[in-house]
This record gives structure tokens, sequence and C-alpha cells, in this order.
């Protein structure tokens, strides 16, 4: 398996096809994954928007002052509204934000960035990252390069674990995970729970070639890996009811 990234990709602007850029510069072949990270997907799709479009409910307002109040830092409540605009759930309201998207990723401030983010303050990620994935597989399709599957992803904080990876937000052209439940193990017991959350892990694989900061890399070619033949499964984000973590910190609290 080769990771490449695409080199030469410009500063995405609002309009900009992802998929015309990279088909333009990157040698792509069938059964090719790319990989686009939901940044440069954001700039394309218009996702800047600045504090002042925000203005200030009362539960933003009281959101920021108890953070200012634990962290000691300046909180501005336009910050807090905008993630409260994208998410459909809070679910830690201090010592920071963290909260379900409307697509259904969990992650701390909605996933709502503030570096790489050129002329605005902010920059939210993509409305519905599945459906920019096929987006840029149908935009390459268009462009003659048939059977690449692409993956959305972005950089997320982990619970349990110091660091951030990568994870998929979105995809198109593939399953996002392989089910191996019902295959043999080496001595003959079935396996009765691994589904491999591949897109994730393809995710995180990209991440360590695009890096986190001035790199200009937001796209890599993953080359030579193949699903394999297993069951496919589309699952990646949780519903509550099937979500015991979830579910206990609708009962805990900071305090
Ligand atoms: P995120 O993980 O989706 O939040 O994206 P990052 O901010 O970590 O950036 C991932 C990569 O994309 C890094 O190599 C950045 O330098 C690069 N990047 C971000 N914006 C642009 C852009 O507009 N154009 C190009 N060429 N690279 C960008
Ligand atoms: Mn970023
Ligand atoms: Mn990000
Ligand atoms: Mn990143």
């Amino acid at each position: 398996m080769e990771l490449t990234p695409v080199t030469d990709l410009p500063e995405i602007r609002p309009g900009d096809d992802i998929a015309t850029l990279v088909a333009d510069r990157a040698d792509l072949e069938a059964g090719d994954v790319l990989t686009v990270a939901s940044t440069v997907v954001s700039k394309a799709e218009g996702r800047m928007a600045d504090l002042e479009d925000y203005p200030v409910s009362g539960r933003a307002e009281e959101i920021a002052n108890r953070l200012e109040g634990i962290t000691g830092e300046e909180k501005d409540p336009r910050f807090a509204q905008a993630v409260l605009e994208e998410s459909t759930e809070l679910l830690i309201d201090a010592p920071f934000l963290l909260t379900e998207t409307r697509f259904g990723h969990i992650n701390v401030n909605a996933g709502i960035d503030r570096s790489n983010v050129p002329d605005h303050d902010i920059l939210l990620l993509p409305k519905k990252p599945t459906e920019s994935a096929e987006r840029i597989r149908s935009g390459l399709e268009a462009c003659g390069i048939e059977d690449i599957a692409v993956i959305v992803t972005d950089t997320c904080g982990r619970p349990f674990r110091h660091g951030q990876r990568g994870v998929a937000l979105g995809w198109a052209g593939m399953s996002a995970s392989r089910d191996w439940r019902g295959e043999l193990d080496r001595d003959g017991h079935e396996l009765g729970v691994t589904v491999q959350s591949v897109v994730d892990e393809l995710a995180s694989a990209a991440n360590l070639v695009t890096g986190e900061g001035a790199g200009g890399t937001p796209a890599v070619v993953v080359r030579d890996w193949a699903f394999g033949d297993h069951a496919g499964s589309d699952e990646l984000f949780r519903a509550v009811e099937d979500d015991l973590v979830r579910q206990a910190l609708r009962e805990w609290s900071f305090d």
C-alpha cells in the first residue's frame, strides 16, 4: 500500500471544483482511494464564517460565561453560538464544548476550525460530508477517472487517549467498514464482534501524509489497498440508543 500527497494544490476558494483540481495534478488509477481534508472541502463549499454573523442567544451567553469562569480564558459567546448552530446535541458544556453535528459526527466545538482559514474567523465542517465525497467522486468520473473511492477526513481528538488523529466524516465508492463477523481466526473460532472501520483507518494513515500545518497537502492518493473479500457495512456513527458512553454523558455534569 502506498500513500502519495497531491502536490501543488492552490489555496481553495468558494466554488472551486476539487475533483478537477486533483485530476489535473494526480495520477489516479481505478481502485485508488482519494482522501481529502474537510478543511478544503469546506472552503470549496463556502463554509467560512465570521463571528459577527452569529447574534448571541441567552444560552450561548450562559455557556461562554461559564466556560470563562472555569477555564480563566476569554470565551467569545458568538463562537459558542456558532457551535450550537452546527449541532443537534450538546454532550459536554464544560470545561469545553463537545457536540454532535447535524450529520452525526461528535467532535469538540462541532469541528469548527480556526486554523488554515484566511480572511475569515472560522471554518465550519462540510454540511453533508458524504454528499461532498459523492460529488468529488462523480466529478472525477466526469474527468474520465472511474472507480475512485473518496473519503472526506478531519483531524479529531479522542476520548481516553492524548493526541489527535484523522477520521472519516464522509465517504463514497466504498463501504465504511469491513465486517469480519462470521469469519474464522487462526484457531477456527468464529469472530463475533469485529467490524473494522476502514474509512477511519485510511483517514488516519492519510493524515500522516497531509500533516496539520502549512504543508499544503490536503489530498492523498492511497494505492494498492484492497477492501478484500469481506461483507461491508456503512454504519460509522453510533445512534444514541446504541451508545452507552453518550448515555452516561447525558447524566454527567462538570462541577
Ligand atoms: P483538517 O484536518 O481538515 O482540519 O485540515 P488541516 O487544517 O489539518 O489541513 C490539512 C492539510 O491541508 C495541511 O497540509 C494544510 O496545509 C492543507 N491545506 C489547508 N487548506 C489548504 C488550501 O486551501 N490549499 C492547500 N493546497 N492546502 C491546504
Ligand atoms: Mn484545520
Ligand atoms: Mn479540522
Ligand atoms: Mn488536520
